[in-house]
């Protein structure tokens, strides 16, 4: 481990819950087609504009014991760990990809994507084509610049990935069972777009995995019931970024697995 980097790891923890705070703002208005800047974070009961200490982020919400500072409503720590997540991706990245460095063009990117669509689908159960085709977009240029594999790996994982959803939603829509969200399958298609078509597949496979795992756990314990619906991206979210930071490792070691 390069000794400079850890340096870098307090700061960019900071940076990453700032922008993390930044992402849950983006993932709750860009939907209602509000302003990201305008106005100002206030309290979603008494209307309250946020002071500082309010919108330190994982702070504020810590120092005020989770309530609003002005009219004492509960806030849902939700947020709180949007930035969370924000600071511990933002610190993690440089550390994951040490030997390949140039590959942060696309992580920072691909995290601060994930991080919206997450709060989105969570809130409204949507993934907005408003932040997913500007990804396209973007993820399409920078993977022209950057690719450490051939440039159809990229192609087909888009292909693929949106191919096999749209596959599984027409197989269930058959069979008479909820069908997937078309924002499922444009994300999973964006995902391949960035990680190439190997890693999709295991990401098809993993959020598919966690998904069914969590599900089944909240209808065991009785918090949902089998007729609700579940948002799908954030297993999607989770999926692709374990695939893409150790996905090469994970398949590695399943083919030594099934070989021996
Ligand atoms: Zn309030």
């Amino acid at each position: 481990m390069d000794g400079q980097l850890w340096v870098l790891l307090v700061p960019l923890f900071f940076i990453g819950a700032l922008f993390g705070s930044f992402f849950n703002v983006v993932g709750i208005r860009v939907p209602r087609g509000q302003s990201v800047v305008h106005p100002r974070s206030s309290c979603g009961s008494c209307h309250q504009t946020l002071g500082p200490v309010d919108l330190i982020p994982i702070f504020g919400w810590l120092l005020r014991k989770g309530k609003c500072h002005y009219c004492g409503t509960p806030i849902s720590g939700v947020y709180m760990l949007g930035e969370l997540a924000g600071g511990v991706l933002f610190a993690a990245l440089p550390l994951l990809f040490p030997d390949h460095l140039e590959e942060l063009w696309i992580a920072y990117p691909l995290v601060s994507v994930l991080l919206i669509l997450t709060v989105s689908d969570l809130k409204y159960m949507l993934l907005p084509n408003k932040i997913i085709y500007p990804a396209m977009l973007l993820f399409t240029l920078l993977r022209l610049l950057n690719h450490p594999l051939p440039l159809w790996h990229y192609a087909l994982g888009f292909v693929l990935g949106g191919g096999i959803l749209i596959s599984v939603s027409l197989i269930a829509t058959w069979m008479g069972k909820p069908a997937m969200g078309f924002g499922d399958i444009r994300l999973m298609a964006l995902i391949g777009l960035v990680i190439g078509v190997k890693l999709v597949l295991l990401c098809v496979f993993l959020s598919a995995l966690l998904g069914s795992v969590i599900g089944l756990a909240l209808i065991g314990s009785g918090k949902l019931s089998r007729s609700t619906p579940i948002p799908y991206g954030p297993f999607i979210a989770v999926g692709s970024l374990v695939s893409y930071c150790y996905g090469d490792p994970l398949v590695s070691w399943y083919l030594d697995l099934i070989t021996l």
